[in-house]
């Protein structure tokens, strides 16, 4: 049997973008999602799109599974295509195509939608008559128009008649690109990858900044990175990841500055390295995984002192969050089991005894300066490495 799909998509939430545009961006981000399962071809007609396999050996479980990821989608169903547009083909195929649902349920109700005007028979009649069947083919069925344990679904279109059961809630949000691109800042933790699940959520086109500090990190906790943002793309599409050799400025840290203000100062300077590295990169905004609170450099105090050193906006979607609510999203989106690896961070490297959790921002920028950062800077930023990050296949 033919199978399709068919996706309703998300409010237009931007003032000023219009429909088309968000439907093609939409459109585009389901056929580099698809990319990797087969050719398909992806239509949109009275504000549904509709996804067909172009090919018999497409694996369609694989298709739902990604479609049900974009951002943009409200619902979408999986709906058997009729061998013709006729009530005899429909009569036919939805017994067999919902055989398992109805089988389950106890009440169902049929719905029909008829947008091709010329099909002989109206939307009611269609109702009767395939509810008289269903009732025929299962008869431990009732029918039940206000509370059905499962809904049928006919739609007769211009291009063909299906059948589907409920639509399955779809990802949500805004399709990403939407909204401008911005720089993640990623580390091996639970945090920073549902903040960039979050983010992209709200329309954004992400890149990946990872700072590196080897060998005090090993290569195993960069790829731990590679593998976690893997699976972070499946909901942002492909994105870089950039790395940033770390190492000679956390050294300079440890031999320069303070020890209670070492991960305040660490901080700014990610901030500010990100900023350039994002704006290099066409980036307008910053995104990280801090969450008011959780460890010394994420109170009010330590907070404004790191905003300070970048003027782009930062995002911190999980700001007012619980670890508890984090690590749910975290399980959602497959990360958690890869974030938990114990492998060590940069942000784990000569960690201070008694970090100060109130810097005073005058005492802090006078020891960053006294240490003189910049050449050191300058030489991490000509050194970057690029890598190319897909969804894993
Ligand atoms: P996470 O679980 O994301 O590691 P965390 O609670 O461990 O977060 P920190 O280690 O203080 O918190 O880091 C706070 C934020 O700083 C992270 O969410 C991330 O956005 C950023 N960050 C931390 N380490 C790195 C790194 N090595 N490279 C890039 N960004 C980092
Ligand atoms: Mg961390």
């Amino acid at each position: 049997m033919k199978e399709i799909l068919l996706l309703k998509d998300g409010e237009i939430v931007l003032k000023g973008m219009n429909r088309r545009q968000f439907e093609d961006a939409l459109k585009k981000n389901i056929r580099i999602a698809l990319q990797p399962v087969g050719r398909f071809e992806i239509t949109s007609a009275q504000s549904t799109i509709c996804v067909r396999p172009l090919g018999e050996d497409v694996d369609f479980d694989e298709a739902c599974d990604r479609v049900g990821r974009v951002f943009g989608i409200v619902s979408y169903s999986r709906a058997a295509l009729c061998e013709s547009k006729t009530m005899d083909a429909v009569m036919e195929t939805a017994p067999v195509y919902l055989e398992k649902q109805l089988r389950a349920a106890k009440t169902f109700k049929v719905e029909a939608k008829r947008s091709d005007k010329k099909f002989p028979l109206k939307s009611p009649e269609i109702c009767r008559e395939l509810g008289g069947r269903l009732l025929g083919c299962f008869p431990h069925l009732r029918v039940d128009v206000h509370d059905p344990d499962v809904t049928v679904y006919v739609e007769i279109r211009d291009f063909g008649a299906y059948v589907h059961a409920d639509p399955i809630r779809g990802a949500g949000g805004i399709p990403v690109g939407t909204g401008g691109k911005a720089a993640i800042l990623i580390s091996g933790g639970i945090d920073s990858p549902v903040a960039a699940y979050m983010m992209a959520k709200r329309g954004l086109r992400l890149t990946a900044i990872h700072f590196a500090s080897p060998p005090y990190t090993s290569q195993r906790a960069e790829d731990k990175v590679v593998r976690l943002l893997q699976k972070v793309s499946l909901y942002t599409g492909p994105l870089k990841m950039i790395t940033v050799p770390f190492t000679a400025i956390q050294e300079k840290l440890r031999d320069g500055c303070p020890e209670e203000l070492f991960t305040i100062i660490m901080r700014r300077l990610m901030m500010e390295m990100s900023q350039r590295i994002a704006r290099d990169y066409g980036c307008s905004a910053l995104i990280t995984g801090e969450s008011l609170g959780q460890v010394a450099s994420q109170t009010i105090g330590a907070l404004n002192c790191t905003d300070e050193a970048a003027d782009m906006v930062v995002f911190r979607p999980l700001i007012g969050m619980d670890k508890q609510e984090i690590i749910n999203i975290a399980y959602k989106i497959d990360t958690y089991e890869t974030s938990i690896e114990p492998y060590e961070d940069c942000c784990t490297v000569f960690t201070p005894r008694h970090p100060r959790t109130k810097p005073i921002l005058k005492f802090v920028k006078e020891a960053q300066e006294r240490a003189n950062f910049a050449p050191l800077i300058e030489e991490a930023l000509q050194n970057l490495k690029i890598t190319p990050i897909n969804p894993e296949i």
